[in-house]
């Protein structure tokens, strides 16, 4: 073998060991070669065309001159233009001689051709571990990064975090797919930047990122998760968009969790952020766990639950203190499943989230209308009785006639049925309330105004719409007392004398004792639901409560 061709195998050797593109590497294979020849590889261009479809074909210059330096140049041209180029110059004093031209031209082909290869492999690589649109890591990328953190023991420095946009098609609705996408690519330059180079931001598709960050750092997904805020110009114009954004967070508690864990925890906790919790970010437990599986689950027997009619009604009775003597009823739904009785505790909020829970009340009004029917039918003289309505129901635009309809068909006196709902600080759902409010009153049905005194109820709510009833929620009760200098009973007091003034009727719900009950008749009010007097009742209990009103 001779010394030429020995040199010309070794760099091919180190060339084909090479596992990705580095110029600096091919050169330095190139360069045993070169020096052997007495020459200077002065340009090595080897540029690339995604998609060309052909690799490259070679062909060969003959030895030429350039500034008196001999010169042999191997150019390898792509169809769609690219070019590979490897030129080599020798000194003044040398002459190639046509072997030494035959084993350049040899070598700098199939070299170009591995180089090529090469190239074509990091950008499969590119393709397969990054995402095209926004240049971060993709879900291979991802793994790959996880399986490093494990490999190296550090995976538990790190939180790791599901970002999924909110209302992100808003964006695309607003401005277009084009523009969507470049807010797109911003948002991610944006998440890439507020992160340290040892953390990681992908894009896992769609509107969906998933972050390992430094432990130290979960201050940042609270802010993502606050809103992060873009700014687009279309057509001179620059538009913001407030992007926020959902979280589901696992702090990664063992180095070597697999990330097929970590993923279900982050699914998890982003499900719950999704349907269930009131606050944006939330952190994984167990108990989170549990709560997706019941969503999930008590989501998928709605429908037989309905069909086979395993919810039903119990009634809790309502008392006129200064005779105590019955003179209402609150309906509650219940849900027999499985030999056990579920409270609505357990179901109510869910059947919200996953837009079930209107037909559920429709479903429970209906049934409070067919037993008022039985009552009727078999000489009972019945009690007017209360409905709970979801909040959900301020997006149906037939609700006032959906109630009419059904309360007709058992053909009950309007007068016989009130409404509870709850109140809302949405300006939008008020209005939408107020507009409810008005219809059920021309239609003879009563509205009442569930759960006041806690969360959003304010006195203006009052002022712009005439409710018949306030019912005050228990927890408030729970804090009356025989004190007349106690906050909470100085506000109650006014609250009762308010609503006196302004002709509304006030019940206090979750009375229990005996001590309550005469606090709040101290107080003027006397209309109480609650376990002093009853529990809620069965159907057929109920009525034997309507044959004895008496307390
Ligand atoms: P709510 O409307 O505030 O109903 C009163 C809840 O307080 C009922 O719980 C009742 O059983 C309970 N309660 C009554 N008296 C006492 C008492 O003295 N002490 C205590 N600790 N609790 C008392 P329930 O039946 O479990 O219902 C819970 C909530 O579920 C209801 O609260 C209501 O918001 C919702 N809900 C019940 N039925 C329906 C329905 O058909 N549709 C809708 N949308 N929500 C419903
Ligand atoms: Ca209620």
């Amino acid at each position: 073998m001779s010394d030429s061709f020995k040199l010309i195998k070794n760099a091919f050797d180190r060339i084909s060991r090479l596992t990705k593109f580095s110029e600096e590497d091919f050169r330095n294979a190139v360069k045993p070669v070169a020096e052997y020849y007495n020459a200077v590889l002065v340009s090595m261009e080897i540029p690339f065309k995604a998609g060309s479809g052909h690799i490259l074909t070679l062909y060969g210059d003959s030895a030429a001159d350039i500034n008196g330096c001999q010169v042999v140049r191997y150019e390898g041209e792509q169809s769609v233009g690219g070019k590979t180029v490897l030129t080599w110059i020798g000194s003044t004093e040398h002459k190639w001689s046509d072997e030494d031209i035959e084993d350049i031209r040899f070598f700098s082909k199939s070299a170009c051709v591995m180089s090529e290869k090469l190239r074509l492999g990091e950008m499969a690589n590119r393709y397969f571990y990054f995402d095209t649109l926004t240049g971060l890591n993709n879900f291979n990328g991802l793994s790959k990064i996880a399986a490093q953190l494990v490999r190296r023991g550090v995976f538990d420095d790190y939180g790791c975090a599901f970002i999924n946009l909110v209302g992100f098609n808003y964006v695309n609705k607003k401005v277009g797919f084009r523009t969507g996408t470049k807010v797109m690519m911003q948002y991610a330059e944006r998440l890439r930047e507020m992160f340290d180079r040892d953390e990681v931001v992908s894009r896992v598709g769609g509107d969906n990122f998933i972050i390992f960050f430094k432990k130290k750092n979960i201050d940042k997904i609270n802010r993502i998760a606050e809103g992060i805020t873009i700014n687009v110009r279309i057509n001179s114009v620059t538009i913001n968009f407030d992007l926020t954004a959902r979280a589901g967070v696992f702090m990664v508690d063992r180095p070597d969790i697999p990330l097929d864990k970590v993923l279900t925890y982050l699914s998890n906790s982003i499900n719950y952020a999704k349907s269930y919790s009131r606050t944006n970010v939330v952190f994984y437990t167990k108990d989170i766990e549990h709560k997706v599986v019941e969503y999930k689950e008590y989501c998928q027997k709605f429908r037989r639950a309905i069909d086979k009619k395993e919810f039903f009604v119990v009634y809790q009775p309502k008392v006129y203190t200064k005779n105590n003597t019955l003179y209402g009823a609150e309906a509650l739904v219940r849900w027999h499943s499985d030999n056990r009785t579920i409270y609505p505790g357990e179901f109510v909020e869910i059947f919200e989230k996953a837009h079930l829970i209107n037909e559920l009340d429709f479903y429970v009004l209906d049934q409070a209308c067919s037993d008022l029917r039985k009552w009727l039918d078999n000489g009972y003289k019945p009690v007017k009785v209360s409905v709970n309505f979801s909040n959900e129901h301020l997006d149906d635009d037939d609700l006032v006639e959906r109630i009419t309809e059904i309360v007709d068909r058992y053909d009950i006196d309007h007068k016989l049925i009130e409404i509870e709902m709850t109140e809302t600080v949405d300006v939008y759902e008020t209005n939408r309330l107020l507009s409810y409010v008005n219809g059920l009153h021309q239609n003879g049905f009563t509205v009442a105004i569930d759960d006041f005194g806690i969360g959003y109820s304010s006195l203006l709510m009052l002022q712009s719409i005439s409710v018949d009833v306030l019912k005050i929620d228990k927890a408030f009760i729970a804090e009356v007392t025989g004190d007349q200098n106690k906050r909470e009973n100085i506000i109650l007091r006014h609250i009762i004398n308010m609503a006196d003034d302004l002709g509304v009727e006030i019940v206090a719900e979750g009375v229990e004792t005996g001590d309550q009950r005469e606090n709040l008749t101290s107080m003027n009010c006397h209309r109480i639901q609650g376990y002093f007097y009853d529990k809620p009742l069965s159907s057929s209990n109920f009525s034997d409560r309507l044959a004895v009103r008496t307390y």
